[in-house]
């Protein structure tokens, strides 16, 4: 009996195909086993106003955002790092699961979820009971910036102190990582959306003109930055004149969107700074010598980098895709479970 399920076990190892996914308040990234990132798709879920039901999710539901019908709520349930709404969560990670292991059903994956440092023990039973009902056989957690840090290529295990700055969709998270362990965290909620929110108000007091969130990030992507550029960045955007309502079409240039974004950065930057106070000397002062690291999509904001280096006076290093950090992270600790076992906190 025992040799057969031993048997089974080997066997269902093999043919299941283990899943890692990143829940993050913009996006949400899955990670299959063997073979890297096999879904990435906005973390928005549409819903029918009148009778709740799902009518898309994921990239067709963010276009939804500042352009829904009456009828139609497009909600972001994780948008500031917390589960916003249970139901809508569990629908969202229910839909992706399916979505990403639609081939391979035969056999119940197991599954780490990337989550966030300040997770309430009532918000992990939801991500793991949502998993479970979409068929994972077994569900294991590990903390965000401990999977940016691994995907970041860290040495987690050593008696070192590491530095992860992941700038994401709702919030900003600081870490200091250390022994496999999360030594020092702060989450504060003003990232990318807040950037967003801030261009919006700019263009508003200095245009006079309204435009929506994605227009917003758009401006963000296409000519954001945190420092001054070598060559200066233009872009036309559109929304509506204020005072008429009516849609006009404007130029904005990469020093307004770099006034708008100054706040917001201010606020990230004393994080930074709140995370060197609260950190014992000697973790502090390897971090001075190895540096920061800086993850979620946050991280691509032109001349961030720069900045910190400047005002932090150290090393300072962007990965090389920071969008995708925290789901390889998670995935390299499924691909060796047994190895990274201290990292799980479930
Ligand atoms: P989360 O982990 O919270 O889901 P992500 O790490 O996926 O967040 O990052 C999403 C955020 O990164 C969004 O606010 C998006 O606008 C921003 N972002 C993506 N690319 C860039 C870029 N090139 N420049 C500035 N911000 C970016
Ligand atoms: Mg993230």
């Amino acid at each position: 009996m025992w040799m057969a399920m031993k048997l089974f076990g080997r066997i269902t190892g093999l043919f299941s195909k283990d899943l890692a996914m990143d829940l993050g308040t913009a996006n949400t990234l899955i990670y299959m086993k063997g073979e890297g990132i096999v879904l990435n798709e906005p973390s928005v879920v549409a819903l029918s106003r009148k009778n709740g039901q799902v009518i898309a999710v994921g990239r067709e539901a963010k276009d939804f955002l500042g352009r829904t019908p009456q009828q139609i709520a497009a909600i972001r349930p994780m948008k500031d790092g917390v589960i916003a709404d249970f139901e809508v969560t569990s629908t969202m990670i229910k839909y992706f699961l399916r979505k990403a292991y639609h081939r391979a059903r035969l056999v119940r994956p197991r599954l780490i979820v990337a989550v966030p440092t300040g997770i309430t023990q009532v918000e992990k039973r939801a991500v793991i009971e949502s998993a479970e009902q979409a068929g994972a056989r077994q569900v294991f957690l590990i903390e965000e910036p401990m999977a940016a840090a691994i995907g970041a290529g860290l040495p987690i295990e050593r008696p070192v102190g590491n530095m992860v700055v992941d700038i994401g969709g709702g919030t900003t998270e600081v870490a200091v990582i250390s022994l496999s362990a999360v030594a020092y965290a702060e989450s504060v909620r003003v990232a990318g959306d807040e950037a967003d929110e801030a261009i919006i108000r700019y263009i508003q007091q200095h245009h006079q003109i309204a435009i929506g969130q994605n227009e917003a990030e758009r401006i963000k992507l296409r000519i954001g930055s945190a420092a001054p550029l070598s060559e200066p960045l233009v872009t036309e955007a559109s929304g509506k004149e204020i005072l008429t309502g009516i849609p006009r079409p404007f130029r904005v240039t990469d020093g307004e969107v770099r006034e708008a974004l100054r706040e917001p950065i201010g606020v990230i930057l004393e994080s930074v700074k709140r995370a060197f106070e609260k950190t014992p000397p000697d973790l502090a002062a390897d971090i001075c010598a190895n540096g920061v690291w800086l993850a979620g999509g946050g991280a691509l904001l032109r001349g961030l980098g720069d900045l910190l280096m400047r005002t932090l006076k150290l090393p300072v290093h962007v990965e090389k895709d920071p969008l995708t950090t925290v789901a390889r992270g998670a995935g390299i600790a499924m691909e060796d479970m047994q190895h990274y076992r201290q990292v799980f906190i479930n």
